[in-house]
């Protein structure tokens, strides 16, 4: 994978010739950028191409970008303090515990990388992530590779690539307080 820099095209990792192009943001940017304001986070997340959330301490959304709205299918301005799990409709976050307070939410690759970032302000590149998401057609695993970068006082969460799968275990609805 080819990463380059949303802001000043800076090239971050060259990966091999026909690698497909990622962004992320340099050290240089990511420092200029703070302190941001939301409009130029929402600048920097409109020059990637993948989808993009940035989340704060919390892990609700501060603002994402247009690939992201087509791919959560949710309005820019609604997204505003939406937690994570409930913008990539995690089907755990449906339970009356909510994202990021049920017995599911410790094993939560997306949540742990952007707690691990914020914490010490290193980026986490590549990694693979599966999630049951709840789709039209029920519950859906859904394999990501995503990448976190802190900027300022928010992280970006940025989903490389994105592919549904067959769910080898299906989700079964455990009971509410069992
Ligand atoms: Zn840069």
């Amino acid at each position: 994978m080819k990463v380059v820099c949303a802001w000043c095209n800076k090239t971050l990792s060259s990966g091999l010739p026909d690698d497909p192009v990622s962004h992320g943001v340099c050290p240089d940017c990511a420092a200029k950028l703070a302190p941001t304001r939301r409009g130029t986070l929402q600048q920097l997340l409109d020059h990637m191409r993948q989808p993009a959330i940035a989340v704060d301490a919390k892990i609700s959304a501060m603002c994402m970008n247009q690939a992201a709205q087509k791919t959560f299918g949710a309005g820019g301005h609604l997204i505003q303090g939406k937690l994570i799990g409930d913008i990539i409709e995690c089907a755990h976050a449906s339970r009356p515990e909510g994202c990021g307070r049920t017995v599911h939410c410790s094993g939560c690759t997306i949540r742990r990388m952007a707690t691990a970032t914020f914490q010490d302000g290193q980026a986490r590149c590549s990694v693979e992530a599966e999630q049951l998401v709840r789709g039209a057609d029920g519950i859906a695993a859904v394999r990501y590779s995503i990448s976190t970068q802190k900027v300022a006082d928010a992280v970006l969460i940025i989903i490389e690539d994105l592919k549904s799968v067959a769910t080898s275990a299906p989700f079964a609805e455990e009971p509410v307080g069992a």
